[in-house]
């Protein structure tokens, strides 16, 4: 069984937010702190996010991703991740999480034997000051210990995520580099999308990936892996000296990659999204609320997919922003 969008494209990986709540105030998602636009009510227990997974899953979901808002502020997120797990039997075949990291070296033990596969961790800057203008957080050492945690967890590969913008990081990115080097971990540079809460972006802002490339290979000459890309959203590279760790690159402004997308998301309070930039909605909530059986709530699921749009409009002229940002649908 496999679930499938109006041009044929396969969805297999489910992206869900289990909270919009965040400690760090990132200037490019939840600059200003905004308070939780969810009330409690309308978020989804893990009851009804299990049950929702457990039909998508049938449906031919494979990966899902836990996040947010930061999703460690869940309490007991491991109890959700070990009652996900138990879809392997049903066909999943990778649970994740993205998180600030703030939480993990207290539990990424428990968050293996709960059943997480894998780990990405936010790392915008090695430089503690840097760290704390981009973050609005002092806590850069604590997230280079979760880095260690999720490693003696065995939470591997680990990928540690940057969004690079100008003026604020690019320098920076020699550095990170090396650091991949030093620790093996994948490290991956994303593209700022307009999707913070601030509505701060502009398009000047943006370092391409292109560039991105451009500047660490000068320093360390990478090399295309064979396996790259594919309804991944990160072209990754090996360096070409044979050194450890990896470099990805997730280019969504100047590389649009829709026509590969295998993803579908869920909100914290129990929105379908199609697409990081659609308009529209659709409200799985009402539907699990008051769903007598699975049925119905796997035929929401198929006629919503075929809703998925064809690409997102960044490039045009006419682009407006989702009223939704990144903290709230969950990157
Ligand atoms: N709080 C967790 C974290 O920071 O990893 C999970 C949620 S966060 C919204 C997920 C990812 O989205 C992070 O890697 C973050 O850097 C990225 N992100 C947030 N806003 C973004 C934006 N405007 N453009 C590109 N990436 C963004
Ligand atoms: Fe919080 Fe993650 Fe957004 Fe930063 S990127 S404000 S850590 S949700």
């Amino acid at each position: 069984m496999h679930l499938e969008d109006s041009y044929g494209r396969k969805i297999r990986d489910l992206r869900i937010s289990v909270t919009d709540r965040c400690q760090f105030r990132c200037f490019y998602c939840l600059p200003n702190g905004e308070p939780p636009l969810a009330r409690k009510d309308t978020i989804l227990t893990f009851e009804e996010i299990l049950r929702a997974s457990r039909v998508f899953v049938r449906l031919g979901i494979e990966k899902i991703r836990l996040t947010g808002g930061e999703p460690m502020l869940r309490r007991d997120l491991e109890k959700l991740v070990k009652s996900l797990s138990e879809l392997k039997s049903e066909g999943l075949k990778d649970i994740a999480l993205t998180t600030n990291g703030f939480s993990i070296p207290a539990k990424a033990k428990l968050l293996k034997d709960s059943g997480l596969d894998r780990i990405t961790i936010s790392l915008d800057s090695l430089d503690p000051k840097n760290f704390e203008d981009i973050t609005g957080v002092d806590k850069l050492g604590e997230v280079l210990e979760a880095i260690e945690a999720a490693r003696e967890a065995g939470l591997e590969p680990i990928k540690a995520n940057a969004v690079i913008v100008r003026g604020r990081n690019e320098h920076e990115l020699a550095d990170f580099a090396r650091f991949a080097r030093e620790t093996g971990v994948s490290m991956r540079f994303i593209e700022f999308m307009p999707l913070d809460s601030g509505h701060g972006w502009k398009r000047e802002m943006v370092v391409s990936g292109r560039e991105i490339r451009d500047a660490i290979q000068r320093e360390f000459p990478l090399e295309l892996k064979k396996d790259s890309r594919g309804t991944e959203t990160a072209w990754r590279y090996r360096f070409a000296d044979g050194a450890p760790g990896e470099i990805g690159i997730i280019a969504p402004v100047t590389e649009m990659f829709c026509g590969q997308c295998s993803r579908i998301r869920l909100t914290a309070d129990g929105q379908i999204r199609t697409c990081l930039f659609s308009t529209v909605e659709h409200d799985l909530r009402e539907v699990i609320r008051g769903a007598d059986s699975d049925e119905e709530i796997e035929e929401f699921i198929r006629a919503v997919t075929l809703t998925k749009e064809a690409s997102h409009h960044i490039n045009d002229t006419d682009f407006v922003q989702p009223e939704r940002t990144m903290s709230f649908i969950g990157g």
